[in-house]
């Protein structure tokens, strides 16, 4: 049996609505699930203002640029995270400034924040890892502090909460993706959040090229094409209705993998922190020294009966892309061990108990137990 890392779901009524909106004729960006996407999300999220744009890297563009951060700016963001972070500070011309980050829950560590502020510091950019929330008020306080603005790549964490607060809606202004393999998917999409309407309205204008509100083909500023389709936006609004049931299937598979690999020697399951709900985006597990394979061998040998997983993220601060920009970056242990010892198991919405099954006892087998 083959078991991908990620499969989704696409449901009936998100077919119906994007039949819907192929006949309507409104195929590109205008036509009315635009605006319903972004209603909804706002109101699923809690949040006053919801932009679509593109992609999740668009969106953390958008967001940066809205807050008006460019070059002689810094942003702080975690050694440990997909490069699209490191990319959209790197499009604005700011520097991206690494913290490492928590052994437990992999997301940056609030204690090292503080540290590496400067005159020229204007964000600080938590990232919710895998679906497991960032700490957060630990760094809101250091942002009140210190008055930088605080943007969340909600990315990998719909539905996920902190504190009983939905993540994506705490900080200033926020970045979700909706890539197919995300917790809800347009295909290739992303939204923009905020509470402030004059942030809000300025990102809509920067997303639409920055025409002018007040009049068109009149340009202030640099704008940028990021706007997302009728269609894509078709198959939001199908997606969110199901977002409850998404959420569940995750805990399901969660709870699954829990049972079924618990005990087994050096292999590190997912922790969850009492103040957060895990939406477990991806079931990510660390292969320790007691295990009897290395990491890399672990990924074969599952490859080897048919099952695809992925390594965790390269640190940040060590890719050739970053260094061309910003230099040797300084040392980042935890996210080091981890980038070298983390994997993350089949996780996606389509996951059947067969395959879950399949998996677990293929990792049994080759870790020698029951
Ligand atoms: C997926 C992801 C992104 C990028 O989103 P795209 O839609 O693929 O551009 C950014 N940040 C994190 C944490 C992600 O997981």
């Amino acid at each position: 049996m083959h078991v991908p890392v990620n499969e989704p779901i696409i449901t009936e009524d998100a077919k119906r609505y994007i039949a819907e909106a192929m006949e309507s004729g409104w195929v590109s960006s205008g036509g009315p699930f635009i605006e319903r996407f972004e209603q909804e999300f706002a109101k699923y999220l809690g949040v006053k203002h919801a932009v679509t744009t593109t992609s999740g890297t668009t969106a953390l563009h958008l967001a940066l640029v809205t807050l008006g951060i460019g070059p002689g700016d810094e942003v702080i963001l975690p050694d440990f995270t997909m490069m699209a972070c490191v990319f959209a500070v790197l499009y604005t011309g700011a520097k991206p400034v690494f913290v490492d980050v928590d052994p437990d829950i992999f997301t940056m560590d609030p204690e090292k924040i503080e540290e590496k502020i400067t005159q020229k510091t204007k964000v600080i950019m938590p990232v919710h890892i895998y679906g497991h929330p960032v700490d957060m008020d630990p760094v809101i306080a250091i942002a009140e502090r210190h008055d930088l603005w605080v943007m969340e790549d909600a990315a990998e964490a719909h539905g996920a909460r902190y504190k009983g607060r939905l993540c994506g809606s705490i900080g200033d202004i926020n970045a979700f993706s909706f890539y197919g393999n995300k917790i809800i998917t347009t295909g290739e999409g992303g939204m923009v959040v905020t509470n402030d309407d004059a942030l809000a309205t300025h990102a809509r204008t920067l997303r639409n090229l920055a025409h002018s509100p007040e009049k068109r083909f009149w340009h202030k500023e640099l704008g940028f094409n990021y706007r997302m389709t009728n269609l894509q936006a078709a198959l939001g609004c199908g997606q969110l209705a199901h977002i409850e049931e998404f959420i569940a299937k995750k805990e399901w598979m969660a709870a699954q993998y829990a049972s079924q690999l618990h005990g087994v020697r050096g292999l590190r399951l997912p922790v969850t922190k009492e103040w957060a709900t895990n939406v477990h985006w991806m079931y990510a597990v660390l292969v320790e020294d007691a295990f009897p394979l290395s990491r890399d061998a672990f990924r074969e040998a599952l490859l080897a009966h048919g099952i695809d997983t992925r390594d965790f993220f390269t640190s940040c601060s060590s890719q050739p892309a970053t260094r061309k920009y910003c230099g040797e970056g300084g040392r980042y242990p935890v996210t080091e061990r981890i980038a070298d010892h983390g994997l993350y198991l089949p996780s996606g919405l389509a996951l059947s108990q067969e395959q879950l099954d399949t998996v677990c006892h293929a990792i049994r087998a080759i870790a020698h137990v029951g």
